[in-house]
């Protein structure tokens, strides 16, 4: 889950690290409000959507006086930013964050994640920190540095001067930077992040280390001890149907394909997808219905399926271990007689009560096509909605 730069900077400061003084605010006259609570003399008006480059999208402005504030609050506010990460679709602006503007010396890069090859949190610094950071790792990959956190000794004072070190800091600021990076590493491992990322991490002109921006995602499966994190949630952010699926705990992840997928078991789903293009068409989606799916949730999963307009045929494809053939067989039934089935729809069922499901769809009447294997419900898929 992801959330915005104010709301990631609120629990970060939560942890003690250093970050400008702003206001978030929805409105062009919030906007105003806050700009002269702050007081100035130089404010930055940013955008908040969920995704970066926002300063060389225009979504982030420096000004010098509450008149700009308030052009920049109505230029942003409702526009469709697009940056590097938005895609050419972009993201509406819906609210702002107004924040102090600092006098900057040099911008740092630094962020942490879980690094899966060695199971542990990593610190990923540079120098060249900034709105290049991906221009960087391209052309000059060995300005950016790695460092391993050991979750049993966690972080050391040792590993924060080496950090600053590679920095390329000196004085005060190795002992601030030091202070940062371990409140950064408690707010990562208390809040379950997944990914923090702070581009810039400023040394200001008096000498002081700060966050200037701020990204934060979390672990969805540690979501549910973070009460106060899912209350960061912003839907507008978020695929509708992603959040719809979200509700029947089904793992559902919309692409942009043709083919729709039913599958139970992620391995089972990548592979789906995996064949639908070896036979030349994408998926449309990737859905696992898990182990222990009910009617209700197949009938969900089928709806969500189906409210893409994208969608142009589905394949489903269950092996009946945990799950019953005939349980997946009544749920397409069932969601059939409330949405009707307007593109072909291949089932391949195989394993537990797997006669009863296909005896289930045939007494239906409805217009399904049985796939006897994985290539074959793929190839009919394919053919189907290519018309032949
Ligand atoms: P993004 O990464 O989405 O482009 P940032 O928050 O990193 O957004 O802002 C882009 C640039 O704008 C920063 O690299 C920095 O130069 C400048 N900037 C951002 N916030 C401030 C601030 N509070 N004071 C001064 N400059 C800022
Ligand atoms: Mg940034």
């Amino acid at each position: 889950m992801n959330i915005h730069e104010y709301q990631a900077k609120e629990v970060l400061r939560a942890f003690g690290a250093p970050t400008p003084k702003g206001k978030a605010a929805f409105t062009v006259e919030e906007a105003v409000a806050a700009a002269k609570e702050l007081g100035g003399p130089v404010w930055v008006v940013k955008a908040q959507i969920h995704a970066g480059g926002r300063g060389k999208g225009g979504g982030v402005k420096v000004v010098k006086s509450i008149e700009d504030v308030r052009r920049e609050a109505e230029r942003m506010l409702g526009m469709t930013l697009i940056t590097h990460q938005t895609g050419p679709q972009g993201r509406v602006v819906r609210r702002l964050y107004i924040e102090d503007g600092s006098a900057i010396e040099r911008e740092l890069y630094l962020s942490a994640l879980v690094d899966r090859e060695t199971s542990r949190i990593a610190f990923i610094v540079s120098t060249e920190g900034g709105m290049d950071i991906e221009e960087v790792a391209k052309h000059t990959p060995e300005k950016i540095q790695t460092f391993h956190i050991d979750p049993a000794a966690g972080l050391s004072a040792h590993t924060g001067r080496s950090i600053a070190t590679a920095l390329k800091l000196q004085g005060d600021q190795v002992k601030q930077a030091g202070a940062v990076i371990d409140s950064l590493y408690r707010a990562f491992v208390a809040k379950d992040m997944s990914l923090l990322e702070i581009n810039p991490l400023v040394v200001t002109k008096s000498g002081q280390v700060i966050c200037l921006d701020a990204k934060v995602n979390f672990d969805d499966n540690a979501l549910y001890r973070h009460k106060d994190v899912q209350e960061l949630r912003d839907p507008d952010e978020e695929d509708p149907s992603e959040l719809e699926a979200g509700k029947y705990d089904l793992n559902y992840i919309k692409l942009d394909g043709s083919i729709g997928c039913m599958v139970n078991g992620a391995g089972l789903a990548m592979a789906t997808m995996d064949i639908i293009k070896l036979y030349g068409e994408e998926p449309a989606n990737f859905l696992d219905v898990g182990g222990g799916a009910s009617k209700e949730k197949v009938t969900a999963a089928l709806k969500i399926i189906l409210s893409d307009p994208n969608v142009k045929g589905i394949l489903v494809n269950i092996f009946g271990g945990i799950m019953r053939c005939d349980i997946i067989a009544d749920g397409i039934v069932a969601a059939a007689k409330e949405v009707s089935l307007s593109v072909p729809v291949v089932v391949r069922l195989e394993g537990t009560n797997v006669q009863q499901g296909k005896d289930i769809l045939a007494k239906s009447g409805l217009p399904i096509i049985s796939g006897n294997d994985l290539a074959d419900g793929a190839q009919k898929i394919v053919a189907a909605v290519r018309g032949r």
